[in-house]
């Protein structure tokens, strides 16, 4: 019996066993790698602008604090619950450990349609919840970021809430702020020039010619607009993109600026080019070299997965694939994996690097960043690579079993307490 449940966190927890299969990890060690150390859940009321008070549901869930503080996300999305928040700490813990950061996941999350509120309902309801999880989190315990729905906006909110209650600034309470409020340069992008980055390494290692190649990404939030980005400024053409209110191809490419530009104004992809709307199946599974599924978890299902006619999936997005379409994939053998743990840790890599030069006062150039994320990704990609050349396993496995080892060591060179 455990409080973590859903479909969301059933798929964390199967992929882990997976992984301790493979590693040959006894069975009374799993409960302890794999269940979370702590996680609250909170009532956010606020006052609504017409007059009512509403009452929100948030959590917090820390999975270990082995190798130091734990570090993850917040999520506001209607349907949002404490399975899918579990599962998303736990992958952040194997997230970090691959990139040999000194953290262990955690991630966090309000049941909220954040487009359904006004600025100041937002702004009440992130402080809110930040002011709930006082008790719970700090620079040395626990530090958010940004995921589905929330932003550098949510972050100021919540640094500055938290800083409140100190009496002082604590920049380092969270990652992924303004620059102007002690956030670095080069988060913003971050992830999506992490996905890019590493997909074109895939592209290469196919020996296929990136300013040949075609790429579909779905999900145009921060992480998809990114990618898509740094995909065409290697020369990729994006004929497909897609959000939660439309998704368009063409195959003779989009504007990815024009298209950014358009969410700016209006919030949505809907209205950009509606002549080239396709179904959300089509979005996926129509022939492309790069798939990045850069928006929610579990869009590629074992269905899809054998429809599926791209060479490389790249994903963005936490936990998009799920365990019965890796099997799928396996079979197939024709489509290289770049897994959500190695290709989305741009985000968490720049967030460290936030944190470190918070807690130092002393701030690196854009190039100095962007140079070291590259070479952190760079180190990852390849240990990813070898290991599922070694073991002859997927890429995925390879990933998370690099990720589960150093957690497992850590644990039993420190013992168990008392
Ligand atoms: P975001 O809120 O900025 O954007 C989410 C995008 O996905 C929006 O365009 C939304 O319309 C779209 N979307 C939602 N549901 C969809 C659906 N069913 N089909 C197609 N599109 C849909 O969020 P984000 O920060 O870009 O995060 C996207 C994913 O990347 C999430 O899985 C998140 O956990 C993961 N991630 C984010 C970061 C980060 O730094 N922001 C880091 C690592 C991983």
């Amino acid at each position: 019996m455990t409080l973590f449940s859903g479909p969301v966190f059933e798929m964390a927890r199967q992929q882990f066993h997976i992984i301790a299969d493979h590693l040959d990890i006894p069975l009374d060690e799993r409960d302890r790698l794999l269940l979370p150390k702590r996680a609250i859940a909170v009532s956010c009321p606020i006052h609504m602008d017409d007059g009512r008070t509403a009452v929100f549901q948030g959590f917090r869930v820390q999975h270990h604090l082995t190798l130091g503080p734990a570090k993850g996300g917040t999520r506001f999305a209607a349907n949002v619950d404490l399975g899918e928040i579990a599962a998303l700490a736990v992958w952040m813990s194997w997230k970090c450990a691959l990139a040999e950061l000194p953290y262990g996941g955690a991630k966090g999350g309000v049941a909220v349609d954040p487009a359904s509120l006004s600025k100041r309902e937002l702004e009440a309801l992130s402080r809110r919840y930040m002011q709930e999880m006082i008790p719970f989190v700090g620079p040395r315990v626990d530090i958010m970021a940004p995921d589905m729905g929330t932003n550098e906006q949510t972050m100021a909110w919540f640094m500055d809430t938290y800083s409140m209650y100190q009496g002082v600034t604590v920049p380092e309470i969270v990652t992924g702020k303004p620059v102007g409020t002690g956030g670095t340069l080069g988060r913003r992008e971050a992830t999506g020039h992490g996905v890019a980055f590493l997909a074109f390494r895939a592209l290469e290692r196919l020996q296929r010619d990136p300013t040949t190649a075609t790429a579909i990404i779905q999900g145009f939030g921060n992480v998809g607009a990114h990618a898509a980005l740094g995909l065409a400024a290697r020369g990729v053409r994006i004929i497909g993109i897609s959000d939660h209110t439309v998704a368009l191809h063409d195959n003779a490419g989009f504007d990815v600026q024009q298209a950014v530009d358009h969410v700016a104004r209006h919030g949505v992809l809907k209205g950009f080019a509606d002549q080239a709307e396709v179904s959300a199946r089509e979005a996926l599974t129509l022939p492309c070299d790069v798939l990045a599924p850069c928006a929610v978890e579990r869009v590629i299902d074992a269905e899809i997965a054998q429809a599926l006619q791209c060479r490389i999936v790249a994903e963005g997005a936490n936990g998009p694939t799920t365990p019965e379409a890796d099997e799928v994939l396996a079979e197939r053998g024709d489509v290289f994996v770049v897994p959500d743990i190695l290709c989305n840790a741009g985000g968490v890599i720049v967030s460290y690097f936030e944190w470190v030069q918070d807690l130092q006062q002393y701030f690196w150039s854009r190039d100095e960043v962007m140079d070291r994320l590259e070479r952190a990704l760079e180190r990852s990609w390849i240990k990813v690579v070898e290991r599922a050349e070694k073991d002859e396993v997927a890429t995925r496995t390879a990933a998370m079993a690099i990720g589960v080892e150093r957690v497992r060591a850590a644990k039993m060179a420190r013992g168990l307490f008392p």
